[in-house]
């Protein structure tokens, strides 16, 4: 108890700038390998440390912080939301959340949204749906399954950490939750054989396929715009519906508004969360009137939709649409492809291909190499680039999207003094 005091009084004189990990370690749940730093304030895509090292970001929260750091309309609709409203709870009509999810609408293949924090919760609650509808509409049955992709990521909760096709993320969760299965990414055969292969008559059959429209934690790696308009197909025809995670490729990331902008068909189900309020914690999932199964008492969340994010969100819309930031988005993305691809082409010794849509590209290592994707993002660290891994062999840019022409080349510049200073083989 004593001890316990003495660390309350000393918080209060904490100095930000003598920041000590092993005192954070003591009290912090050790859940991530963190990177030996500590950020201290950032303003729009730089980044400094608690010892005043300015890096240049190139991760953006992980794909979050969509207008960068401290952005003045951000700034402007939280400190007037705050001061009139923040939370009242979905006992009541809330405005802003009505106004966010009409903006959704009237800029989607949707029709109705629910609000809830986060990527995860956002997928729990289609996959809640992709159900409920199951029950509801589909004749007795009792066993729906729902197909994810290998590689995929849709979150840490155990429905979605299922969801999720990667054995690293489950392993010592079991067990798991039932009532999924999982097919290789862009293969339409293996969907084929998986939806005859677990057809055991109406009461136990796929209802769902969840599925990134491009696969960020897994490699970032695009979907196959032929993969995908096949998969629509098989939807339609086997009453299957179509959940596309957008968490992180959504909210213009790809240079559209939406990832399925690129593949040229529509899911039933949609969800978004990273970039939709540009870093203050929000969710959704976005559905068709046809697939809107939910009735009152069937889905909940206390925060979800609350005054403060849905403000923060409708700032980050009206940004990007006023301020053109798609263009930004479409044009630095190509200029940042075409310089990694000059990159890859001139080490070939450490690197195999570029890929991507919009600003999330991914920069693939050698597999016949020891070289891992986070020895080259603490190299850069270093040298003041903050990138982040994408599985252990690609490296993942994923700039705010207002990042300029000056900071592309900038970053290319430094990673390519990480190469030739580190001597990488
Ligand atoms: C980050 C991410 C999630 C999980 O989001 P959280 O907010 O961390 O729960 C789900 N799906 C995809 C595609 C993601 O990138």
């Amino acid at each position: 108890m004593i001890q316990s005091t003495a660390i309350n009084n000393s918080l209060t004189t904490l100095n930000i700038t003598e920041f000590d990990r092993d005192r954070f370690d003591q009290s912090v749940m050790q859940t991530y390998g963190r990177f030996p730093i500590a950020i201290d304030k950032g303003e729009g895509c730089r980044l400094w440390d608690t010892e005043g090292k300015e890096y240049l970001d190139f991760v953006a929260g992980i794909a979050t912080c969509t207008l960068g750091h401290a952005h003045p309309a951000l700034i402007k609709a939280v400190t007037e939301q705050i001061k009139k409203l923040h939370h009242v709870s979905n006992l009541y009509y809330i405005p802003e959340q009505g106004q966010l999810a009409e903006w959704l609408v009237n800029h989607s293949c949707m029709d109705k949204v629910f609000f809830c924090n986060s990527g995860a919760e956002a997928n729990e609650a289609a996959i809640k749906l992709v159900r409920k509808y199951a029950h509801t509409y589909l004749d007795k049955v009792e066993n729906p399954i729902i197909l994810t992709a290998k590689a995929s990521f849709h979150g840490r909760t155990l429905a979605t950490v299922t969801a999720t096709g990667q054995e690293k993320y489950q392993k010592g969760f079991g067990p798991l939750m039932p009532g999924f299965a999982y097919v290789p990414y862009n293969d339409i055969t293996a969907v084929e054989n998986a939806i005859t292969d677990l057809d055991e008559g109406t009461l136990s059959r796929v209802v769902g396929i969840m599925i990134e429209p491009l696969q960020g934690e897994g490699g970032v790696r695009p979907g196959d715009l032929e993969y995908f308009l096949k998969l629509r197909k098989i939807c339609d025809e086997n009453s299957i519906l179509l959940v596309f995670d957008e968490v992180q490729v959504g909210i213009g990331r790809s240079g559209k508004l939406w990832g399925y902008e690129n593949l040229g068909i529509e899911p039933d189900i949609l969800t978004s969360a990273k970039g939709l309020a540009g870093g203050i914690p929000i969710g959704a999932m976005l559905c068709k009137q046809s697939c809107a199964a939910f009735e009152p008492g069937n889905h909940a969340s206390t925060f979800g939709g609350n005054p403060f994010a849905c403000a923060a969100a409708l700032a980050v819309l009206q940004t990007l649409t006023e301020e053109n930031i798609l263009q930004n988005v479409q044009q630095r993305g190509e200029q940042l492809r075409v310089r990694l691809r000059a990159i890859a082409k001139k080490y070939p010794h450490l690197f195999t291909e570029v890929r991507g849509w919009g600003l999330i590209n991914g920069l693939e290592l050698r597999s016949d190499i020891d070289l891992t994707s986070i020895q080259v993002v603490k190299a850069a660290m270093d040298k003041g680039l903050l990138l982040a891994p994408a599985g252990a062999k690609v490296l993942r840019f994923v700039p705010p999207l207002v990042v300029s022409a000056v900071e592309i080349e900038q970053a290319v510049t430094i990673l390519e003094q990480v190469i030739i200073q580190n001597q990488f083989n």
